[in-house]
């Protein structure tokens, strides 16, 4: 605990209070860099909850066979710590967790970490204006902001299948991975053909007496131009940063220029799918196969996803592609909808994340009690994906409509980092108790912001996929545009969108705030 933070006994049922200037919860890439740009404009009242045993978020938890970026590692890294020692273009996923450990240590962020500390909920306290943060330990925090960055793929999403209850073999999603659980000589059954499923799918066939692969729909696939750094490109990237620099600028560029065919002319998509295509005839001899992993809706209206060794391992003679939908599962089988009694050891959930659902009821109660949770029931919306009217100093790093289908999300963090920081620099210069975005404001930026992703790829190329929220039918999870253009609109904060609340006499001693809250400091 710092200086200007202060704990007391609480009135209410919790049985220690400790008050900071900023809670931030989660510490993968949003918690850390939020932690990492405070410490670098001299705010140290600030701690990071995690529910975790250690840093890292969807780095730590993530640890299937075969984990690893998409995006190319010396892009998907912080802009101003480079590392020259990625061992490949696409970092496996202990090189980034560790990448995490290592900004965590550096930058000093570490003693402000509080683990297994799970936010339980977060109270807009009106009469007090601070959040009050209530935490499955028992302990209660407050804060006078709360910087969310429990991230937007972590909660696991289970197939709705009937009997699962009823199986009597192993289950596990790719999220827990049970690397106790030893696959050898097992009947391995693989729900699901996302992301992840592609990444850990190579190494259960491999481990398997048989695996039988259960498809909804095939993912479009492109080969993966990954390969290892060599030992002269390391040593250059550590003498002369600038090169690293322009090799990140590169891929930046060149990914960046994917959502010209994203957003603004679907047909040109026509060239990636002519090489999806071609991986598949490359990779795969049996024509019936062939037709089962060719999908059916234009490319990039799922997340496009890259691997060389998917399609082989899907050819290999122990493993079966099963298109039929899953009637139900019994003690030791998957039943199919044509009857078929599929014989089981273990079951492994390749079924992603409910990113379109990212805080449940009952989490967040912000303005007269308001719950967050069922306010997003129809799908989540905020200003600039970041604050919600009715929520006030409350932000959002990886919020509504952030998310990428062809970039760097450490971009997109980055840049909300930015708009937060601004928020903070106004509130100790104009002495502000609060910031609250203005309803008008967020619902003509979310307008604005639907008309522009409907004529999308994600939208009308005729697939059913995690972008889009199931109750609504809308895409709250993906930016319809250039990530320049999200840098450009979070640059400043933009203080005419919001009401403004000035800190009353009585607040400095209702609170243990301090009044010059980050004013003395430039970022
Ligand atoms: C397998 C996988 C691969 C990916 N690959 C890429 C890629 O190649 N490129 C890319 O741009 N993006 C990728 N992503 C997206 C990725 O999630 C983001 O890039 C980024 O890591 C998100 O960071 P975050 O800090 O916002 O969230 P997370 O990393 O998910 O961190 C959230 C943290 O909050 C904690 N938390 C959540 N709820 C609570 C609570 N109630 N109390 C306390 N703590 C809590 C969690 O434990 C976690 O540590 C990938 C995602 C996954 C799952």
């Amino acid at each position: 605990m710092t200086a200007q933070s202060a704990a007391h006994r609480s009135t209410t049922d919790r049985a220690f209070v400790e008050h900071h200037k900023i809670v931030i919860v989660g510490s993968g890439f949003s918690g850390l860099g939020m932690g990492i740009k405070l410490k670098d404009i001299g705010e140290h009242d600030f701690i990071l909850l995690e529910k975790e045993a250690g840093v890292g978020g969807t780095w730590r938890v993530n640890n299937y066979p075969g984990c690893a970026c998409d995006v190319p590692s010396h892009l998907y890294s912080f802009s101003f710590e480079a590392n020259a020692e990625w061992s490949r273009m696409f970092a496996p996923q202990k090189e980034i967790k560790t990448y995490l450990e290592h900004c965590a240590r550096k930058y000093g962020v570490l003693p402000h970490v509080k683990l297994n500390t799970t936010v339980q909920t977060l109270r807009w306290d009106e009469s007090r204006s601070l959040w009050r943060i209530a935490c499955e330990n028992g302990v209660e925090y407050t804060a006078n902001v709360v910087v969310s960055g429990m991230g937007g793929l972590a909660i696991p999403s289970y197939p709705n299948v009937k009997g699962l209850d009823q199986f009597k073999g192993k289950m596990f999603h790719s999220q827990q991975w049970d690397h106790s659980y030893d696959l050898t000589g097992k009947r391995v059954a693989v729900i699901g053909t996302g992301a992840s499923a592609i990444q850990f799918v190579p190494y259960v066939q491999r481990k398997a007496a048989h695996m039988d692969l259960y498809q909804r729909t095939p993912p479009w696939i492109l080969s993966k131009p990954d390969r290892a750094m060599t030992w002269l490109e390391k040593n250059l990237f550590k003498r002369f940063p600038a090169a690293q620099r322009a090799l990140r600028d590169g891929i930046y560029w060149t990914l960046e220029s994917r959502v010209l065919a994203f957003v603004i002319n679907p047909r040109l998509m026509a060239i990636a799918k002519r090489e999806a295509l071609q991986h598949i005839r490359k990779q795969i001899r049996d024509p019936e196969l062939r037709k089962k992993v060719t999908p059916d809706y234009t490319i990039g209206c799922k997340r496009i996803l890259m691997s060389d060794e998917y399609y082989p391992a899907l050819a290999a003679s122990n493993a079966d592609v099963i298109t039929t939908g899953i009637r139900e599962v019994r003690e030791n089988c998957v039943v199919t909808d044509d009857g078929v009694e599929h014989p089981t050891d273990v079951i492994i959930f390749g079924t992603g994340f409910k990113a379109a659902d990212p805080i449940p009821p009952g989490v967040v109660f912000g303005r007269n009690g308001q719950d967050l949770g069922e306010q997003w029931k129809e799908g989540p919306e905020a200003y600039k994906g970041t604050t919600v009217a009715g929520f006030p100093n409350l932000f959002f790093l990886m919020g509504p409509n952030t998310g990428l289908g062809h970039n760097s999300m450490v971009y997109m963090i980055e840049s909300q980092i930015a708009y937060v920081l601004g928020a903070l620099r106004l509130m100790g210069q104009k002495k502000l108790r609060s910031v609250e975005v203005n309803a008008k404001a967020q619902s003509s930026f979310n307008a604005d912001l639907q008309g522009k992703v409907s004529g999308t790829v994600w939208n009308a190329g005729g697939c059913q996929s995690w972008y889009i929220h199931p109750a609504s039918g809308k895409n709250v999870t993906l930016w319809p545009g250039f990530t320049w253009q999200f840098r450009k609109i979070t640059r400043r904060f933009d203080a005419g969108a919001y009401h403004l609340a000035a800190q009353m006499e009585t607040d400095a001693q209702a609170t243990t705030a301090s009044p010059s809250f980050v004013n003395e400091v430039s970022a």
